[in-house]
């Protein structure tokens, strides 16, 4: 992956050594390559951009405003699940009509927010949502553009707890049920139905979904067209995993091939909402060996990132690759679990790697937390937010300072009763 180098046997982010920000910033750090994510971001639009593509980065994969910020510059539009997102995607300057807002479960709140930013478009799960939507925009006395969230019943074939478009997940509305949404909508003053909508999982290897999805995407489309709907916008989803093992990963070329043997002959505005696929390879997570603890069974390296810095080894049993910063050419010294200091069994990086004997107060790299690391993170054990850098280059930078004890403290409050 571009942005990872190896110079004098050690890992460096772009220009900059590993130790040296592990050094200055401390650990449990997470460290970004901005070119890394360029260079992701201009694969991308290179496949899509001529099939007129729309990219709307899928705001929840990294948070950060220096990361929305920067992929605003190369061109990108927003895609957001809450007004928490809605909030970062407009104060990092992407503009309004590039936003699209998605997720089951909008409050009259978030929506009345995203109806005064002027969004693009509302992504909507349900009949219910439609209803309250159109309230709240009819209170305005304005009208919604709302694209529908089919699920195609498909299966990503990824993990059970990111796949979402089989019938039995919680997302969008059957999609065969389109016209009588769309006849519903048509009944609201409020909303105008404009589009179609699928986000079938995340971390897709595998492109046969996607061309799955999309036929029955086309079908619907040209049904609903038929029947006098004025229907302009496709969004396409994201869902585009990257090789966590180290391995290419599917190529977005791959995808815009699907989208256009599906959908390059009808004149419809389409988008694609990718998150992971941006970011993920494009960060690492830096931790400090607190110790090794050497069991009958097992070697268990317990290091300074927990599971609430990362929990997706935790929550879907993410792979991330981990390695020692310097010293790379060592051989390996068996199995290893790597672990972190939590009261938690399943508080852990990964179990049973091949890892060099590695000592106390040694760094270790966990690959691809670029995607849902930080974002995911929490004060469990009240452990501090870790700090975020982003590289470019020769620079460097402090995107979020590490939290402080004393700040985390002072977010609760003691009422004067308990006090004294
Ligand atoms: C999470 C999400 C995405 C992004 O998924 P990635 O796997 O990160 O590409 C896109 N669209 C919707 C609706 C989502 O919920």
């Amino acid at each position: 992956m571009q942005g990872f180098e190896i110079r004098d046997g050690a890992l460096a982010v772009e220009n900059v050594p590993l130790a040296t920000i592990a050094e200055q910033v401390g650990t449990p750090a997470y460290v970004y390559s901005a070119g890394a994510i360029r260079t992701r971001y201009r694969a991308l639009a290179a496949a899509l951009d001529p099939l007129g593509i729309a990219i709307h980065y899928a705001v929840k994969a990294n948070s950060n405003q220096a990361i929305i910020t920067l992929l605003r510059g190369l061109g990108a539009g927003a895609d957001v699940v809450s007004g928490g997102e809605l909030a970062r995607a407009l104060a990092a300057g992407i503009p309004a009509d590039r936003i699209v807002f998605a997720g089951v479960g909008k409050t009259r709140d978030e929506m009345a927010a995203a109806l005064d930013a002027g969004i693009h478009l509302f992504n909507i799960e349900s009949e219910p949502e439609l209803e309250t939507l159109a309230e709240v925009a009819r209170s305005k006395g304005t009208t919604a553009r709302v694209g529908l969230r089919v699920n195609p019943n498909v299966d990503a074939k990824t993990h059970a707890k990111i796949t979402t478009g089989k019938a039995e997940n919680k997302f969008g509305v059957p999609i065969e049920r389109a016209p009588a949404f769309f006849a519903r909508a048509g009944e609201l003053s409020g909303v105008e139905a404009v589009g179609l909508s699928v986000h079938i999982g995340s971390q897709i290897l595998d492109l046969e979904p996607y061309r799955q999805t999309y036929v029955r995407v086309r079908e619907m489309a040209l049904t609903l067209r038929a029947q006098g709907y004025g229907l302009r916008n496709l969004d396409l989803g994201g869902g585009l995993g990257i090789g966590y093992r180290g391995e290419e990963g599917p190529d977005p070329q791959g995808l815009a091939a699907i989208i256009k043997e599906q959908l390059g002959d009808l004149d419809f505005e389409l988008a694609v909402e990718p998150g992971r696929w941006l970011v993920g390879a494009a960060g690492v997570l830096l931790a400090r060996v607190i110790l090794v603890k050497q069991g009958e069974t097992k070697r268990h390296v317990v290091v300074d990132a927990a599971m609430n810095d990362l929990i997706r080894p935790t929550l879907y049993e993410g792979f991330h690759r981990i390695e020692p910063v310097v010293g790379r050419d060592r051989a390996d010294a068996g199995m290893a679990d790597i672990v972190g200091p939590i009261c938690e069994s399943g508080d852990y990086l990964a179990k049973d790697r091949p890892l060099p004997a590695v000592a106390a107060g040694e760094l270790l790299v966990v690959r691809d937390a670029g995607a849902y690391g930080a974002v995911m993170s929490s004060t469990y054990n009240a452990r501090p937010l870790a700090p975020e850098v982003l590289v470019d280059g020769d620079r460097w930078t402090v995107i979020r300072p590490r939290q402080s004890v004393d700040a985390l403290i002072a977010l609760d409050k003691v009422p004067d009763w308990l006090a004294g």
